[in-house]
């Protein structure tokens, strides 16, 4: 298949032109761009479309997010990471999703990342307690089917969660405590797993499904589990992804648990490398984020799941400073609540001027769009691949309408992308040469029979799942008071941007 995009504004976000538009037509040949340019001819039998009042733009990378939560969108507020888990990843009596639901919550979450204008999705697939092949494949399918191209992994945690929170062995009760297994995953199990994972799945629909690791955090997982997850990730060149330091009880487990951050945890057992992309970074301190960019990691910054889980706001200022690579994430989609990157930017674009009052620290919209497309292939290992519009590279690109309210007056493209568009003027977004948007439609699935499908079966299952929360709510006074034991803690460092600190009596009546 070969397209000629003609007379278009192109936002290339490469070395040379970064976020600087400039007028161009872009040949597609196959699954890659063949040529950018100016009067290109279109070749015998090519797809010419007209670029006139059209902007053209790298899909959107989604650094993070979790596909397993999506059916729960728009189920939540108000409630902090510790408390939040227990609803979202039930402690006890979760049933396992069965495959067609699986498969659905897996297409839906791809069919609005496309939708959006994320052509690059990073989905760390939690399957609790399950490792297994054909589930694994089921994810695979799906993504396959509807186009998108995504690195996924199959998470693990293989602690104990009362060993995963300081505090918890002290406050839950013995006979609650007893009612939660280990994990029972050996370090050998899981990687022939994922050996397996490599060997079947991995490289799937032209080289666009990938397989990575994800041990899920430092405090939640073994050393040897970790140690083996970074050696095979560096040997296959994928991917260590993983969460570190979200929450501020995240930040009193470094202190608890290893007398030190989990950063410096991280770097003294030889686990900050180029492979490691890091999800939230809040309650990082000034020596982390040094040892961060030394060890040439990337963090994937969610700011909305952040706000919504009330975890704070990561100093992304100080992390590019610290030569940090930046990419954003929605996080999953009970944290968020949608699967749209363009929201993320417009969050991400605006919060970091509340941090300061030294405006010319404030992110600007040309580091936004470059969180959101090249450095975003950067925290996938796809940098190389995508992220950019570059002859050679991937054919992974979203075309936007600029005549309607977004860009209209136009003023600077830079910023209506950032400020301004909410991924309503996306018309066409193409990925490995493809395209799997046409005129804002899903051209690769039927859209109205997905969701017809949805409303039919997803009820019952969120029906049962009530039921799992409400088995699951005798945790919760226990989680609430470890989540508020490590908010009154001192440990030098402040993420939040409101009255500090909570609880101690005097700002609670005034909150
Ligand atoms: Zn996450």
């Amino acid at each position: 298949m070969t397209t000629l995009i003609r007379n278009a504004t192109i936002l290339a976000m490469d070395a040379a032109h970064g976020a600087t538009p400039f007028l161009g037509d872009i040949l597609v040949e196959g699954d890659r761009i063949a040529t950018i340019g100016h009067g290109l001819e279109a070749p015998p039998g090519a797809k010419v479309i007209e670029g006139r009042d059209r902007l053209v733009m790298p899909g959107l990378v989604n650094a993070h997010i979790h596909s397993s939560e999506t059916f729960f969108k728009g189920r939540y507020q108000n409630m902090p990471l510790e408390v939040w888990t227990l609803y979202a990843y039930p402690l006890v009596g979760a049933p396992v999703i069965p495959e067609r639901l699986l498969y659905l919550r897996s297409l839906l979450t791809a069919m609005e990342a496309l939708k959006g204008g994320v052509t690059t999705m990073v989905d760390d697939f939690f399957d609790p307690p399950r490792f297994d092949l054909d589930r694994l494949g089921i994810v695979f399918s799906a993504y396959d089917a509807v186009g998108i191209r995504a690195n996924v992994s199959n998470a693990i945690i293989d602690r104990h969660i009362f060993d995963t929170l300081p505090f918890a062995r002290e406050i839950v009760p013995a006979a609650l405590q007893a009612a939660i297994p280990d994990p029972g995953f050996t370090v050998d199990g899981y990687m022939d797993y994922c050996r397996s994972v490599f060997a079947s799945l991995h490289g799937r629909g032209n080289g666009r499904l990938r397989f990575m690791l994800a041990p899920s955090a430092p405090q939640r997982c073994s050393v040897p589990l970790m140690e083996a997850c970074l050696a095979l990730a560096v040997e296959k060149g994928v991917p260590y992804h993983t969460h570190i330091l979200e929450t501020k009880t995240q930040a009193v487990t470094g202190e608890e648990f290893y007398g030190k951050t989990l950063i410096r945890y991280m770097h003294d057992l030889g686990l900050l490398a180029r492979n490691v992309t890091i999800a939230h970074s809040i309650w990082v301190t000034d020596e982390d984020m040094v040892l961060m960019g030394s060890a040439d990691c990337s963090i994937a910054h969610n700011c909305i799941s952040n706000q919504k889980l009330g975890a704070g706001v990561a100093p992304v200022r100080r992390l590019l400073d610290a030569g940090v690579n930046v990419g954003l994430g929605t996080d999953g989609l009970c944290s968020n609540d949608t699967a749209r990157i363009f929201d993320v930017m417009r969050a991400a674009g605006l919060i970091h001027g509340t941090a300061t009052p030294d405006y010319e620290r404030w992110v600007t919209s040309e580091e936004i769009l470059t969180a959101a497309t090249i450095k975003g292939a950067r925290t996938a290992l796809l940098d190389h691949v995508t992220g950019s519009l570059e002859v050679g590279k991937k054919a992974d690109l979203l075309i936007l309408k600029m005549d309607g309210f977004n860009f209209s007056p136009m003023n600077d493209i830079r910023h209506h992308l950032v400020y301004c568009e909410n991924g309503q003027s996306i018309e066409t977004v193409m990925v490995d040469g493809a395209v799997v948007v046409a005129n804002g439609r899903l051209t690769t699935v039927d859209e109205d029979a997905v969701f017809a499908e949805l409303r039919e079966i997803v009820p019952a299952w969120l029906t049962e799942h009530a039921e799992v929360e409400a088995r699951n709510k005798v945790f919760e006074p226990y989680m609430r008071e470890l989540h508020r034991r490590a908010t009154i803690r001192d440990i030098g460092i402040n993420r939040y941007q409101g009255d500090m600190p909570f609880w101690t009596g005097q700002n609670r009546a005034s909150a």
